[in-house]
This record gives structure tokens, C-alpha cells and sequence, in this order.
């Protein structure tokens, strides 16, 4: 299992809904958490492993969570600024408003369904995950001089030229 990077075009498609609660996913979350660790990332969707699908493993310091076919049902009016990175564009990292709380519905890998509040960092981190499954990356929320301070490297990335 594999990262893909900025450039590939299968991370600005729209997710498909998971149907199947079955052993072969369980298994997918199971390598997706794995890639995720061993990357040093607190979050992993699943078009960022070239499955289109509308699933994300993330551990905002609280444990591992494993959410499929999630919503967000309530975005908290009030922004907080906090700077976020993505494993799929290695290196950048950039301040980004986003709600600092949101009410939201998912799936556990089981098919349970859970419905929490979240706040703070797991708010933070959820937002981003859940983004990835409707093809919008955090660098799409930067201001035009930011997004051209950072063009080159941005270019770079999209010609596979890290690592
Ligand atoms: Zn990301």
C-alpha cells in the first residue's frame, strides 16, 4: 500500500459510499492504519492509497478511529486557525481556517454507527479526512500569494520530483 501525491488525479474524484461491512475491509482499515503510522501522519483517507472510496483512519492523540461513509451534520460558526500538513503533499505546510467544532455521523468498521461531537484537533483532523473523500485537498483553502510562495515546490511534487 502506497501514498499517492499531489498530481494524481484520483485524489480530486469524489468518493464512492462503502456498501460492504465485510472482512475484506476490516483488512484494508488494518493496512490503512499501519501506512498511516508508519508515516508519522494522524490522518489517511483512502483516495490517498488509490481507493476511491469513502473511508479514513485517523488518531488525533486519542486512539485509533476508523470512520466510513461519514457526514458532518453541524459546523461550529466560529473559525480557528491551525497550521495542517497531508502526507500526499509531502513537506508543505500551511495555516488553515476551519471550524473548531463539528457535529458529525459515521460508520465503524464493524458497520456500528457512531455519532459524536468532536472539538479541538480531532475536529481539525476530521475535517481534513473528510475533505480528501470529496477530491478537496487543505492547499485549495490557501490565499492566492500564499499558493504562489509555495508554487515551485507544489510543482514539484506534481512532477514526482520528492523524495
Ligand atoms: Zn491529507
Amino acid at each position: 500500500m502506497k501514498v499517492i501525491y499531489l498530481g494524481n488525479p484520483i485524489l480530486r474524484k469524489k468518493a464512492k459510499e462503502i456498501e460492504k461491512y465485510d472482512e475484506k475491509l476490516k483488512k484494508f482499515a488494518e493496512e490503512m492504519a499501519k501506512v498511516m503510522y508508519r508515516d508519522d501522519g494522524v490522518g489517511l483517507a483512502a483516495p490517498q492509497v488509490s481507493e476511491s472510496v469513502r473511508m479514513f483512519v485517523f488518531d488525533a492523540g486519542e486512539g485509533l478511529n476508523t470512520v466510513i461513509n461519514p457526514e458532518i451534520l453541524k459546523r461550529n460558526e466560529k473559525k480557528v486557525k491551525m497550521e495542517e500538513g497531508c502526507l500526499s503533499i509531502p513537506g508543505i505546510y500551511a495555516d488553515v481556517f476551519r471550524p473548531e467544532e463539528v457535529e458529525v455521523k459515521y460508520f465503524d468498521v464493524a458497520g456500528k454507527e457512531c455519532h459524536k461531537v468532536l472539538t479541538g484537533y480531532a475536529a481539525r483532523v476530521f475535517q481534513h479526512e473528510f475533505d480528501h473523500l470529496e477530491g478537496i485537498l487543505f492547499i485549495d483553502y490557501l490565499s492566492t500569494a500564499k499558493k504562489a510562495v509555495l508554487r515551485s515546490k507544489l510543482n514539484k511534487i506534481k512532477k514526482g520530483e520528492v523524495l
